[in-house]
């Protein structure tokens, strides 16, 4: 991709304060962004709860991380696929305010060049007061798509018809007319949340929108065009869509996990186009009995596969495992690994699909590298993001209902070996195309990043 140049003048004298949600799909974008803030010469300093922390390893002179906080209780680290996210968000919050409110203060103390503000990721708002109280001004990373925070904007109208959340079942499949494409379904963000504290932890982000000196969105004009005006209108701040992030950091990668690169190795020997890839993030996850639908699935529907399956991936169960049988059926064609090098896997040329739990990190990087997906949301976005790409983009498909070994099949096969693939695979491309155009010099992301630049200069 087109990387940034080599640090340039703006911010020689100015620090950048940030502070990502512990998670890795919030702190990808978050150290990207520190990257490119870097780049224009500004000095980076990283606020960080004790758990999850980025590492500091590969980061060039001008940073700085800074522990909050404890390592984390169990309460705070949700884990399975429909765990209660947005009651951690809540605890996570409430944790980290006062003794983020401590490490603030000692920062503007001793640091020698001034900060200009803080970026926070829109999850924390509890944080952003803290920095609105120490006369800080604030800019809000949303790490999720436009088209997501306008559902979210639109949640409490939705709430007050009514409407949110559904009675019955025969309810979810009722077209929203003002978020088309959405259905209600999409805005169910979890069964296990409570709506009362779903409602509150959407009205914080939303909050912290309105609240910011700014809004930044990895997003692209070309992608969501109409969604990022419906932002612009929302939140009544300056909007910055400077997507995708990770095309434009050249900084080091910040995964959490060891990711396992002997799977490009394996790529370089499969046919262009051929292969599978499977993942579902850092967070989503799936039963025994669903593992094993995939496992049948991948390995009836015969096509090479690297299938990452992460230490936690299945849960609440005894006896974790690949079913017998499996290895020697896919012997040859199919990979397994525990964490994988997501974006260089997505742009290797063997790559010819991508089963994804739609996190909006993994579905950016898809569309950037032009690979149609097979879509499995879970919880929070996903599934908006999961209706984008059906119904707006056309570069995938859902596979709905419960997982069974011959729906995979017939889905995997429609995504690498029929016409209608082929199709979405195309749409992927121009998709990629305008990607690559909306961050060289003169394109719509680059340009706004010198906005953004300007402005933090001018706090
Ligand atoms: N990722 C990775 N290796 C993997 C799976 C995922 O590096 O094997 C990265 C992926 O590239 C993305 C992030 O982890 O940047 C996951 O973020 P996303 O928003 O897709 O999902 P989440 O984990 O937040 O549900």
């Amino acid at each position: 991709g087109e990387k940034t140049p080599a640090p340039s003048s703006g911010g020689a004298s100015r620090r950048v304060l940030m502070f990502p949600l512990p998670f890795q799909g919030h702190i990808n974008p978050m150290m990207q962004l520190a990257d490119v803030l870097h780049s224009r010469g500004f000095g980076i300093t990283v606020f960080h709860a004790a758990f999850n922390a980025p590492d500091p390893a590969g980061r060039p002179a001008g940073y700085r991380f800074v522990p909050v906080g404890v390592p984390a209780d169990e309460d705070l680290l949700p884990t399975g696929s429909d765990a209660d996210f947005a009651g951690a968000l809540l605890r996570i919050n409430e944790r980290l305010q006062a003794p983020f409110q401590d490490s603030l203060r000692e920062v503007l103390e001793e640091e020698e060049r001034a900060a200009a503000c803080l970026v926070v990721d829109s999850n924390l708002r509890g944080m952003q007061v803290v920095a609105e109280r120490l006369g800080v001004p604030t800019l809000v990373l949303r790490t999720g798509g436009a088209a997501c925070l306008v559902a979210y904007m639109a949640f409490p109208a939705l709430c007050d018809k009514g409407i949110l959340p559904p009675q019955d079942q025969s309810q979810l499949d009722m077209a929203l007319d003002d978020l088309q494409p959405l259905l209600l379904r999409d805005l169910v963000f979890s069964t296990t949340t409570p709506h009362e504290t779903m409602s509150t932890c959407l009205e914080r982000i939303v909050e912290s929108a309105r609240h910011s000196s700014g809004l930044i969105l990895n997003t692209f004009n070309d992608l969501e065009d109409a969604e990022l005006r419906k932002v612009t209108n929302g939140t009544s701040v300056p909007v910055y869509a400077i997507g995708p992030l990770h095309k434009i950091s050249a900084g080091a990668q910040s995964s959490l996990l060891a990711q396992d690169r002997t799977c490009l190795d394996w790529l370089d020997k499969q046919e262009a186009g051929s292969v599978l890839y499977v993942s579902f993030g850092s967070l989503a996850s799936m039963d025994q009995e669903e593992l094993v639908e995939t496992a049948w699935g991948l390995a009836n529907s015969r096509v090479p596969f690297l299938w990452v399956i992460r230490p936690n991936l299945v849960q609440c169960s005894e006896k974790v495992g690949l079913p017998d049988g499996f290895e020697e059926a896919t012997r040859g064609r199919g990979m397994v690994v525990s964490w994988a090098p997501q974006q260089e896997v997505l742009g290797h040329h063997a790559v010819g699909g991508f089963w994804t739990h739609n996190g909006w990190n993994s579905t950016l990087e898809s569309i950037c590298e032009g690979v149609p997906m097979i879509c499995r949301p879970c919880f929070a976005d996903q599934m908006i993001n999961a209706r984008y790409v059906q119904e707006v983009w056309k570069t995938g498909f859902e596979l709905e209902g419960k997982l069974e070994r011959d729906k995979i099949e017939i889905g995997v096969t429609k995504l690498l070996s029929q016409a209608e693939g082929e199709k979405m695979r195309q749409r992927a491309r121009d998709l990629k195309n305008k990607a690559a155009l909306c961050i060289k010099k003169g394109g719509t992301s680059q340009t706004t990043i010198d906005l953004l630049v300007n402005s933090i200069m001018s706090f």
